[in-house]
């Protein structure tokens, strides 16, 4: 295998183009000087992926180039290198990473690798399901949904979301933007007792339940799925379901990456491996040991303050500097409930409606600008789109 090496700098990889893996590069651009360090951004699709965007996606309410920017560009803007491989595995001990293309050395290492669906073994659900959780994934659900709304003309489809979570209800609820209930049937399976699980706020989840009905979304709770066929679903308690098209939103587990052990990557409160310190991991494919309960809940706002932290971190442990631990906080949580209704919390405050609505898109945008500042034509782009819709 062809042994790729970078250059007599200290070299520095970042496995994982996401919103881990871009908050790490960019503030790595801005604290440490790229005569001393080579920083190179490993990806296996070309593309940053903007995954709380996927739900309109699947449901056709937006372009592909919404949920998907350009890591080449993006790398450029952080005078680092991007290069696309397929990570298979890593070896701490020899401190390199192996792709399908070659092998890259590495003098610091940031796993940023995220997480991906996790099918829990159910039979036949991996096989006939599609999933809202990977690029790929979201635009071969966003081709089967065109094709149920092409060549079905005039008769109905069903569609399952698998997995009552807050990824399935924003799922349906779009599709139900897309289409109404004379074209398509949906029903979500949700296999705990109550759909959407919020902590905190249970009169939020009253409103969702109030919000599916009327949009005619069927849901069917503490029945999880036993078996999935080309054509239909088949419940715990014997119940089946037909399906034209089976979503996945079932949950998620870490990237597999060889030699990096099974479940999320144990790290200290600095973010670094406790056996190779070296070694900082950040975001879905990572677990802060003895951290609090928000250290660990899976999402975007986490892996950017976690990227962030691990950029500075890195930049401590070059000049000897004592590390700092991580103390995130979550500002809040928002989700959508087709375009203009959604429900959320933000600093304690309940939000609802298009106030919800309005707030998860300044969201985005927020995110956007922090990925994308110091890459104007990106940034405008990014400004532009809560107002750009197909
Ligand atoms: C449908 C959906 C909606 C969401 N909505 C929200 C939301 O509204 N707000 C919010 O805060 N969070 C949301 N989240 C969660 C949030 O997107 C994730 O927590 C966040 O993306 C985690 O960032 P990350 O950098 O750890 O991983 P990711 O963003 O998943 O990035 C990981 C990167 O690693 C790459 N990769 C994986 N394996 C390999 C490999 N073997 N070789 C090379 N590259 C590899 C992937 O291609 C990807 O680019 C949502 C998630 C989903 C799925």
């Amino acid at each position: 295998m062809a042994k790729i090496d970078f250059s007599s700098r200290r070299r520095i990889l970042i496995a994982g183009g996401g919103f881990g893996g871009l908050a790490c590069m960019r503030r790595l651009s801005e604290l440490l000087p790229s005569s001393g360090y080579d920083i190179c951004l490993l990806n296996s699709s070309p593309y940053h992926a903007l995954k709380f965007r996927f739900h309109e996606r699947v449901a056709l309410t937006c372009p592909r180039e919404h949920v998907r920017a350009s890591l080449k560009l993006l790398a450029f803007a952080s005078r680092a290198r991007f290069i696309r491989d397929d990570l298979l595995a890593a070896d701490f001990e020899r401190k390199f990473l192996a792709g399908k293309k070659g092998e890259y050395p590495y003098d610091i290492l940031v796993l940023a690798l995220g997480a991906g669906a996790e099918f829990h073994s159910i039979k036949g659900v991996e096989e006939h399901s599609l999933n809202a959780y990977s690029l790929d994934g979201v635009e071969r659900c966003a081709r089967a949904v065109a094709g149920l709304l092409c060549y079905k003309n005039g008769e109905i489809s069903r569609v399952v979301v698998c997995g009552g979570g807050l990824t399935g209800v924003e799922v349906a609820a779009q599709l139900r933007v897309k289409a109404g209930a004379r074209r398509l049937e949906i029903t979500i399976v949700e296999a705990g007792e109550r759909l959407v699980p919020f902590e905190s706020f249970p009169s939020e989840r009253e409103r969702v339940i109030r919000y599916l009905k009327r949009a005619r979304i069927n849901s069917v709770t503490n029945d999880p799925v036993a078996e999935a066929g080309e054509s239909s679903l088949r419940l715990a308690s014997g119940k089946k379901i037909e399906a034209d098209l089976i979503i996945w939103c079932g949950g998620t587990r870490r990237a597999p990456l060889r030699g990096a052990g099974e479940g999320a990557f144990p790290v200290n409160g600095f973010l670094q491996s406790e056996e190779h310190p070296e070694v900082f991991s950040t975001g879905d494919f990572a677990s802060v040991e003895e951290g609090d309960r928000f250290s660990n809940l899976l999402s975007a706002q986490r892996a950017i303050y976690q990227g962030k932290l691990a950029a500075e971190n890195i930049a401590r442990k070059e000049s000897g500097e004592v590390l700092g631990e991580a103390s995130y906080r979550p500002s809040g949580e928002v989700t959508a409930l087709g375009d203009f209704d959604g429900v959320g919390e933000l600093k304690g405050f309940v939000v609802t409606g298009i106030t919800a609505a309005a707030l998860k898109r300044a969201i985005g945008v927020k995110y956007l600008i922090e990925l994308y500042s110091g890459l104007p034509l990106a940034a405008v782009r990014a400004l532009a789109y809560p107002f750009r819709q197909t």
